[in-house]
């Protein structure tokens, strides 16, 4: 497939040359690239997008499940336009209307978001969230899970797709750091935990009990490996009881799993919760939220003014939790937000159940092409794994599955106009229709029954 792939996306491949010139390996983000070459766009509309070539892709990429509401949707256009003319200006760098209406908006989808901090995207968002807990808890160690993501920081970059020979016990993983010029105490300071292992997690915890604030967690990893019930309810109980603040990680899942994100679904209120993607309505967004006496840390009133230090002489600057940002709660990202929030209120089922059907008829065709298959996901997201498994509960059952000739099938839906990464995920959004998704389940028949 990779020599017709190459044919069909020869003006990518001369624009990948380019960009070479400029950004090194021709990406502003390394997950963005894959080989031979990744495909350049230039155009996208609704559900579809418009690479180089004018090759046309139906898009379940979605920006990495940010689009929601598909390319350029009028309603999103409107409500920035409106915002544009209706104040003037873009960014006022003081506080406006709309951070309080999308901060009302989200404490009644969220209850637990009983206070609430924008920031500009989602890797910013769980940095607060952790700088919150240290500080509520005054221990700065976290645990994570292995497999999850949730920003390429350096505190945080450790597990999340380690080599299998790194990765050690599967029942006590190793932290493996991720990235070149990372120090070597995150080894110490971040501990990661099995997913969906309750009992190794449990001891692990309770053995760093007093040096970990805060439990980080991906309720679905990657967005589409579910936590089961009695896992997530037990690391709940096991962070009241230990004193650890308990972090949901809902940047992928809000909105995308229901308009109440993964904690409307399993019936249980995090700690502190960091959202993003769809929030921003494709625009760079980030939020953190949580119990009203944990998020009161970020307060100006908790003490010394780091840039004026007339208003109280005996304060430190390290009383008070520092967050700033020149663009949090951009007025332009709030109506983008909020617009986006009022399409899924009324579209948000269908896209579900187009989902479910779409993930039903790919088991088939696969069942048919005597591929073990499962799609694995719940919402609007899902996840094509190549496994004769009963289920996949983690990283580890993951890189079990057939990951080479998942690749191999995508690089030829890609040339049926079928766009995601080679191995992503599948997210839908409201501008997929039902013949859309018959488009989509006839490629992959020509894909695996016509070979
Ligand atoms: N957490 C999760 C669960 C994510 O999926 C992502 C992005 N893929 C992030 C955090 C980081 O968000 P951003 O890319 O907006 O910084």
């Amino acid at each position: 497939p990779v020599l017709d792939y190459v044919e069909q996306t020869k003006a990518s491949q001369a624009f990948m040359e380019e960009a070479e010139s400029v950004m090194p390996g021709g990406v502003t983000a390394n997950i963005k690239h894959f080989a031979p070459h990744p495909i350049a766009m230039k155009h996208g509309k609704g559900a579809r997008i418009t690479d180089m070539d004018d090759n046309e892709y139906l898009d379940y990429l979605l920006s990495y499940g940010a689009l929601m509401t598909g390319h350029g949707h009028p309603h999103i256009k409107k409500a920035m336009i409106e915002q544009m003319e209706d104040h003037g200006t873009w960014l006022f760098g003081a506080p406006h209307e709309l951070e309080v209406k999308m901060g009302k908006k989200l404490q009644e989808l969220y209850p637990s978001m009983e206070k609430l901090r924008y920031t500009n995207s989602g890797t910013e968002a769980t940095l607060l969230a952790l700088r919150v807990a240290a500080a509520y808890t005054g221990k700065h160690k976290v645990a994570k899970f292995e497999g999850h993501y949730h920003g390429g920081y350096d505190q945080m970059l450790v597990s999340v797709s380690p080599n299998v020979k790194e990765a050690g016990s599967v029942k006590k993983p190793n932290a493996v750091l991720e990235s070149k010029g990372m120090h070597s105490s995150h080894e110490r300071n971040t501990v990661v935990l099995p997913f969906n292992d309750l009992e190794s997690a449990e001891k692990i915890l309770r053995w760093h009990k007093d040096e970990i604030g805060a439990m980080m967690i991906e309720p679905l990893q990657s967005g589409y490996i579910p936590a089961e019930q009695q896992f997530l309810d037990g690391l709940a109980s096991l962070a009241e009881e230990l004193g650890i603040l308990l972090i949901f990680d809902e940047v992928k899942t809000c909105f995308r799993l229901g308009l109440g994100g993964a904690q409307e679904r399993y019936g249980i209120k995090p700690d502190l919760t960091a959202l993003g993607k769809v929030v921003g309505g494709g625009f760079p967004v980030g939020i953190v939220g949580g119990r009203e006496d944990v998020m009161e840390v970020t307060s100006p009133n908790q003490g010394a003014d780091v840039f004026d230090s007339s208003q109280n002489k005996n304060a430190k600057a390290s009383d008070v939790l520092f967050h700033s940002g020149t663009y949090n709660g951009h007025p332009m990202i709030m109506a983008a937000g909020l617009a986006t929030i009022e399409v899924l209120e009324e579209e948000i089922e269908e896209v579900f159940q187009k989902t479910e059907h779409l993930k039903r008829e790919l088991e088939r065709v696969f069942a048919e092409a005597g591929i073990p298959m499962k799609a694995v996901g719940e919402g609007s997201i899902f996840s094509v794994v190549l496994t004769e498994k009963e289920t996949i509960r983690n990283y580890r059952d993951l890189q079990e599955t057939n990951l080479s000739m998942r690749k191999e099938i995508d690089m030829k839906l890609l040339q049926e106009g079928i766009y995601t990464k080679p191995l992503n995920r599948y997210s839908l959004s409201t501008e997929h229709t039902w013949e859309d998704i018959q488009t989509t389940i006839q490629a992959y028949e020509r894909v695996l029954l016509k070979r």
